[in-house]
């Protein structure tokens, strides 16, 4: 049972995805939480709701009839030009049966990142990870621990899919715990700890720098198990990771940062990340 039955509605689409644009991400109807009474009638018939990536901020949802704002100023919205452009680009894919993944520039995180006083050439450097473009499309993977949607590349997607079937009847229960994270969310971490004092250099010794995360691509997920707390290192002693030690590199999925990585990560036995892209299925 790789996709848990929804909480609130039935009608999900397994192939549902995640339309990314630099601003506006655009989600499927059924999956987001009405925050009004108002929304929620609106939401329950949505085909897209339009979010704002900053702060996830609801901005419009897209109905069979059109565009029905739910903030005022819509038109005035940075990257509301951008997010219409994909509505209408999906909706051509749609009647054509295209699925094509591309990836967002990165000129807008390395302007931000600068902006944070942080070298992003000089870590990369250092850290010998690369800046991650996020992808302009994600995958409906099913629900993550705390029944979030989690989003993964497409290929990631079915390969998390029959990982989690096969482990399953194994007799181990492999749980997500996060998969794809944008660049907004991770500059949010960092800028709330910058806002606390800490130091850029303080915050790098436990996180990887915004844009530099595996989780921007879709392809990396944490994996967790029941009864065990999210993203600690005694994952390492429970049945599931060595299953996953097993069995994970069948699956494409390889461990990112196991102990003394090259990357000075900390050990994150819970980390996988997809191998290769599989185009295939
Ligand atoms: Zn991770």
């Amino acid at each position: 049972m790789p996709y848990p039955a929804p909480m609130r509605t039935a009608c999900i689409p397994l192939r549902a995805t995640l339309l990314n644009t630099a601003d506006i991400e655009l989600w499927p109807g059924g999956l987001l939480q009405a925050r009004s009474n108002g929304h929620a009638r609106l939401l329950a018939r949505a085909q897209r709701v339009l979010r704002r990536k900053r702060d996830g901020q609801y901005l419009a949802v897209a109905l069979a009839e059109g565009l029905q704002p739910l903030i005022p100023n819509l038109s005035r919205e940075p990257g509301l030009a951008i997010a219409k452009r994909t509505l209408a680009q999906d909706a051509a894919r749609h009647r054509n049966g295209l699925e094509r993944v591309a990836t967002l520039p990165l000129h807008r995180m390395q302007v931000r990142l600068e902006t944070l006083g942080l070298d992003a050439d000089r870590y990369a450097a250092r850290s010998g990870l690369a800046l991650i473009p996020e992808p302009t499309q994600l995958r409906f993977a099913g629900f993550d621990r705390w029944r979030r949607a989690l989003w993964l590349d497409p290929g990631a997607a079915r390969a998390w899919g029959r990982m989690q079937n096969a482990a399953l009847e194994d007799g181990i229960v492999l749980d997500a715990i996060s998969g794809y994270r944008s660049h907004d969310y991770q500059l949010g971490i960092f800028e709330r700890k910058l806002a606390r004092g800490l130091t850029v250099e303080q915050i790098l010794a436990v996180n990887a720098a915004p844009g530099f995360s595996e989780h921007h691509s879709g392809l990396a997920l944490d994996i967790g198990t029941p009864g065990e707390p999210p993203a600690e290192e005694s994952f390492e002693t429970t049945s599931a990771f060595a299953w996953l030690q097993a069995n994970a590199a069948a699956h494409g999925f390889r461990l990112s940062y196991p102990r003394d990585n090259p990357h000075g990560i900390v050990y994150e036995p819970w980390h996988w990340c997809l191998a290769r892209r599989d185009s295939a299925g």
